[in-house]
């Protein structure tokens, strides 16, 4: 018996500073990454008509479990300040696995936009027909995590992500130009579309 097995992982990364800014005042109504999770989903299909179905497997785990887990999928996405990732995998066309991980100890809004961004690559992941670029790739989902945080009026969370002037910055600058000229629909059949 034979299987066509494929991997995908898309790594998440948040510099290094914020990882550090562990702080406990910054609940911000959150009780833990699942009930994140859940609501992330809630905005992305009630505001996006995006759905995720089922929702992903969360795992909460260590800087050093979640280098491990990278560096066993994939070379190149174990960098020193992996924050997230989503892994899926098919046998034939059957999702049989689909795990997001996030590393604990980050901020409470910063690990919000971690699984609405990891959340945003199991949707690309059943949606995108055709290929993209890491840049577009990462920039859609890093649009996707923006806008929970902005609807959840995490404005610090949202100026870091502006800020970043790595591939996630630029591919968010970008999808917020389509979406200010198109609209937030826009936005969306791009990425499912969107090729190059
Ligand atoms: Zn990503």
């Amino acid at each position: 018996m034979s299987f066509l097995l494929l991997w995908f992982v898309f790594a998440t990364t948040v510099p290094v500073a914020a990882q550090e800014g562990w702080s406990d005042d910054d609940s911000g109504g959150y009780t833990d990454a699942q009930s994140m999770l859940t609501q992330a989903a809630h905005i992305f299909a009630t505001r996006f008509n995006m759905r995720v179905y089922p929702l992903p497997t969360l795992k909460v785990v260590s800087r050093e479990e979640l280098r491990a887990v990278a560096s066993r999928i994939s070379r190149g996405t174990a960098g020193g300040n992996l924050a997230g990732l989503y892994r899926t995998e098919y046998r034939g066309r059957t999702k049989t696995l689909s795990e997001i991980y996030v590393v604990t100890g980050l901020p409470e809004s910063t690990t919000m936009a971690v699984v609405a961004h990891e959340l945003a690559h199991a949707w690309q992941a059943d949606n995108r027909r055709g290929g993209t670029s890491t840049e577009l790739h990462e920039g859609f989902a890093e649009w996707a995590a923006y806008k929970v945080m902005e609807s959840l009026g995490e404005t610090g969370e949202v100026q870091r992500m502006l800020r970043r002037t790595d591939l996630y910055g630029r591919g968010l600058r970008r999808m917020l130009a389509i979406e200010r000229s198109y609209g937030t629909q826009a936005v969306i059949r791009y990425a499912r579309n969107a090729r190059g």
